[in-house]
């Protein structure tokens, strides 16, 4: 299904940063769109396997559960104390069923959101955290994700790629371990099974 996102989003002035402070919504405006959202497209979260479902005026919203083949959504200011908005949304879980129907409407105005950035970042993520591809350069991942994504590479510098994948990279490595028993444990999980090759279990005594 094609969706004109440029339409419907402001893309000037469009800065998002790479943290989990991107959301500002301003001082509560009473004065916000009126009109009823009637569709959605999803949109990579900042966490690499996480999606925001955004609605046809620019909201977005974060899954909550499902049930009854319906997935209930809340707007991403209920995680916002200072800002909290109490709107919810519900979409069915066919994806092929691209409504949304919203309960309570938002007390703030839609973010603005990159959505190319939004692309250009989970692809450096992925390139960046993908096993075999862990000692390529940062700036060589950039350089091709940017190729692929150029729209994206306008509002997302080389500096904000580096200081993420550095940080994926971080969050991935295995925990430090004692002895050569505990090292073993931790090869032997699936996730690090690329590492383990060398390793005999149970460790030889002449190791
Ligand atoms: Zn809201």
């Amino acid at each position: 299904m094609y969706h004109n996102y440029a339409l419907q989003i402001p893309q000037e002035d469009v800065q998002l940063s790479d943290g989990d402070d991107e959301i500002d919504a301003g001082p509560v405006n009473f004065n916000v769109p009126q009109q009823a959202p009637e569709t959605y497209f999803t949109v990579p979260g900042i966490c690499l396997n996480s999606l925001v479902y955004m609605d046809n005026i620019g909201y977005k919203y974060y899954k909550n559960i499902s049930r009854n083949n319906k997935m209930y959504l809340v707007c991403e200011n209920q995680k916002n104390k200072a800002e909290f908005c109490p709107s919810t949304a519900i979409v069915s879980v066919d994806i092929n069923e691209n409504w949304l129907r919203s309960n309570i409407r938002h007390n703030h105005f839609p973010p603005i959101v990159d959505i190319p950035v939004a692309h250009l970042r989970r692809s450096i993520g992925i390139a960046g955290t993908t096993t075999g591809r862990l000692s390529n350069s940062i700036r060589h991942i950039y350089n091709n994700e940017i190729v692929e994504n150029p729209d994206g590479a306008k509002n997302y510098t080389f500096l904000q790629c580096q200081s993420r994948v550095r940080r994926m990279r971080q969050c991935s490595r295995p925990q430090s371990v004692d002895t050569i028993e505990e090292l073993s444990n931790i090869l032997s999980l699936e996730q690090n099974k690329s590492y383990s090759s060398t390793l005999q279990r149970p460790p030889s005594r002449f190791f």
